[in-house]
């Protein structure tokens, strides 16, 4: 550093005459940055040096391109540019006597006005792109409400990035809910239950599930390298810390495992995805739910559903009134309605809806601590989250020993005994509005859909942006700064707001939801 420090003042030490300092104040995206500590440094230096605007090294009209091209954006959205309007019009009319520059200044002119129009497809077209009967996933809808445009691309054109020969963070999850499934059945062959397993039968039959699914996983790509192959050691890591876990977890409750990763596609006339949106249209969303677990006494059933997670996902009230974080609640009335088959004698309560995060999480610890208690640490790190029915009766077949913050679900206790505000419950009859609102949301979604409504209409909540991990971003021309294009803004909310809020929308919208109108068709 202080090598080139020394190079820069020889540098600029050596002019005779004149020393001119130059520097960019956007970058290629055309953001604003920051100029060299060394203006800085000169301005306190020379605090009577003026800073000229953009000296222009304009060789020739190539050069000027960029030129015209920055100016003439600057000019349409309203903004100052370097040039006067006056200057501006020269130079455009410059290319416009040139006939090798006159079509390229053209476009550039018509790219800097541009403005983005949505134009729907024809109600036929987007019935002949998803059929009238919508079969798609949970995570299709979020992703429809999560921008209509990259639906549109990824169901409707069917584009997808070129695929490589690679292990990915998608194809741990994929890994991660092989292997849980398949240690299941092996437990269940064995006669062994998730209670009673031990540790060592535990990491046998784990390492058999995973070397099974590492072999035959997307054509042996996990032994076509060290690195790969060290992967499978950290993901047998991962897994054998998730089943002590889980298994944890069970004995800490009365519910037993019912079902795991349940395709509830195959089940019959299933209400809860069997929604009816106009005429003949229908969907009927499939999905995979990963594990169900059960708890019965004489008059009810108690219903848990977990979705294991290779990322830290959170349950959040606000991202599903906007149809981002639909699954759960689908997973739980699918749940619902499969038990209650089963047991027609009993009333069926909806106990948990919870995400565990496969992980294996390090403990941070100012003094040393003993395995038993670093275990606990961890347990508390791998503590699911989502939403429990606030009801004592519940938490306690969730947890027997909870006592003022639980190691399993997502439940802490104030001293006075009540729930502290930390705590994610809901009261059932909230909980009946959550669903019964989630099933109005999807018939919106899915009428949506049919109605070829493709808008580029990518959504902000938070820090989480749609357009993030997008694969579309070089297809769809999103860009803030072209009239048109609107990045939605979602708020939050506290939980009390957006059940009000849900249940206006019910009432508003009655048991059948409208067809919105389709404008460019009637035209
Ligand atoms: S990058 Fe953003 S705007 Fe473009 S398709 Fe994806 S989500 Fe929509």
């Amino acid at each position: 550093m202080y090598i080139q420090r020394l190079y820069l003042y020889m540098n600029m030490t050596k002019p005779s005459w004149r020393l001119y300092l130059s520097y960019a104040r956007m970058n290629a995206q055309g953001k604003t940055i920051r100029p060299s500590y060394l203006i800085d440094m000169m301005r306190k230096l020379f605090p009577a040096l003026q800073i000229e605007n953009a000296v222009h090294q304009i060789a020739g009209k190539k050069d000027a391109l960029t030129l015209l091209a920055g100016e003439l954006r600057e000019y349409a959205s309203g903004r100052e540019g370097v040039l006067s309007g006056g200057e501006l019009r020269s130079l455009y009319r410059i290319y416009q006597g040139d006939e090798k520059y006159r079509a390229y200044a053209q476009r550039l002119k018509e790219a800097a006005f541009a403005r983005y129009e949505h134009k729907p497809l024809v109600k036929a077209v987007a019935n002949a792109l998803y059929g009238a009967v919508l079969e798609n996933s949970i995570s299709r809808l979020e992703r429809y409400a999560a921008c209509a445009y990259s639906h549109f691309l990824q169901y409707g054109l069917m584009l997808k990035e070129r695929e490589e020969y690679s292990f990915e963070p998608v194809d741990l999850g994929n890994i991660f809910h092989q292997v849980l499934e398949s240690f299941a059945g092996k437990l269940a062959e064995r006669n062994l239950t998730w209670f009673d397993f031990t540790d060592e039968e535990g990491d046998a039959l784990l390492r058999e599930a995973l070397d099974a699914s590492a072999a035959a996983y997307g054509e042996t790509v996990l032994y076509s390298n060290a690195r790969y192959e060290y992967m499978v050691e950290r993901m047998y890591r991962i897994l054998k810390r998730t089943i002590r876990t889980l298994r944890a977890q069970l004995r800490e409750g009365d519910f037993v495992p019912a079902s795991f990763e349940m395709s509830f596609s195959r089940v019959e006339e299933l209400e809860a995805v069997n929604i009816a949106l106009s005429g003949q249209e229908k969907m009927r969303p499939k999905g995979r739910i990963d594990r169900i677990d059960t708890c019965e006494d004489e008059g009810h059933v108690y219903v848990k559903v977990i979705d294991y997670k290779s990322g830290d996902k959170k349950f959040n009230l606000a991202a599903l009134y906007y149809g981002l974080q639909l699954q759960l609640v689908v997973y739980m009335n699918v749940a619902a309605e499969i038990t209650a088959r089963k047991h027609p004698d009993k009333e069926i309560v909806p106990a948990a809806l919870l995400y565990y995060h496969v992980s294996d999480p390090m403990i941070r610890a100012e003094e040393e601590k003993t395995p038993e208690e670093i275990n606990q640490e961890i347990l508390k790190e791998l503590c699911t989250t989502g939403l429990v029915t606030e009801d004592e009766k519940v938490v306690s077949l969730l947890d027997k020993n909870f006592v003022d913050k639980s190691l399993v679900i997502p439940v802490e206790r104030k001293k006075d005994g009540t729930f502290s505000v930390r705590s994610s419950v809901m009261a059932r009859e909230d909980y009946e509005t959550v669903s019964k609102f989630v099933s109005h949301k999807i018939r919106q979604l899915g009428v949506e859909i049919l109605s070829g409504n493709i808008a580029v209409s990518p959504c902000k909540q938070g820090t989480i942006q749609s357009c993030t991990y997008c694969a579309f971003k070089g297809v769809c021309d999103f860009e803030e700064r072209i009239p048109g294009y609107h990045m939605r803004l979602l708020g939050g909310g506290t939980r009390d707001d957006l059940l009000v809020k849900m249940r206006q929308e019910l009432e508003e919208n009655g048991p059948e939801d409208k067809e919105p109108e389709n404008k460019e068709q009637e035209k």
